[in-house]
């Protein structure tokens, strides 16, 4: 990971990509006649230097979505004077790591088991995220570290999240860990050429909150990236994950 600071000129690039992509989600949500501030703007930087999270934070940005917990924790340390700085960890989290990202992500979008919710409940009970980075669900102060279920929807063999049927099991093993909070539901859809392929994998996500208690129990929908964040906020979406459109292409991982 390169620790060069970013120059004049690509922090300016930086700025501009940043408004850019507020005004995307802005427009997007005013469309699908929601409030702006109903989505909200996770910044995805794996794979950047702390650099460019430093860059980001200066024009205002706050949370951050990491996939990998090594880099996730470099970064952390990299970034340790920016108190108010938050990491989602977006990535698939194996049970043997939930020990080294509790106290340190302000959430964590991806636990997809009975088995790593009770690990991190264990974990987080321990370790508890300083005020300062705590990250508010749906715009309230709620006790416990932040956790979305990420579901499968569409079913493919590569992808993390559990499946459908599986849902109201760790939806429940979240709900019985007082360290924890449930937020949420979390989706990586199948990727398609057009982004409007997308709506049918959101739309399913959507149902399945309907029918486990609906926004009462589950505020927030983290569904749409870089490619399809307009489809993702037209079905309800309020916490889009984009990388590249911000960043710009990723280096590739390690270097
Ligand atoms: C990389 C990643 C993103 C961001 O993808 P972009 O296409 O760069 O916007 C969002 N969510 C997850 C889970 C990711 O792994």
């Amino acid at each position: 990971m390169s620790s060069a600071a970013y120059s004049p000129e690509d922090q300016e690039r930086l700025r501009e990509r940043f408004a850019l992509q507020r005004e995307r989600l802005a427009d997007a949500a005013r469309r699908a006649g929601r409030q702006p501030d109903s989505v909200r703007l996770i910044a995805v930087s794996k794979t950047q230097p702390a650099a460019a999270l430093r860059a980001a934070y200066e024009i205002g940005q706050r949370d951050f979505g990491e996939n990998y917990v090594q880099e996730l924790l470099a970064k952390a340390e990299a970034l340790a004077d920016l108190p108010d700085l938050r990491f989602h960890l977006i990535g698939h989290l194996q049970r043997n790591k939930a020990r080294q990202v509790a106290g340190v992500v302000s959430a964590v979008h991806s636990v997809d088991s009975v088995r790593l919710a009770q690990e991190l409940g264990k974990r987080a009970e321990r370790a508890r995220v300083p005020e300062a980075r705590r990250w508010s669900v749906a715009g309230a102060e709620r006790p416990g570290l932040p956790v979305l279920v990420e579901v499968n929807v569409g079913g493919e063999a590569s992808k993390s999240g559990c499946a459908p049927e599986e849902l109201e099991s760790v939806l429940a093993a979240v709900e019985a860990e007082p360290a924890l909070c449930l937020a949420g539901l979390m989706t990586v859809p199948p990727f398609t050429e057009d982004p409007a392929g997308a709506a049918p994998a959101f739309q399913r996500l959507v149902a399945l909150r309907d029918r486990s208690g609906g926004a009462a129990r589950l505020p927030e929908l983290s569904m749409g990236m870089s490619h399809d964040a307009e489809v993702a906020i037209a079905e309800g979406a309020t916490l889009v994950r984009i990388g590249t459109a911000l960043f710009g292409p990723r280096p590739p991982r390690g270097s």
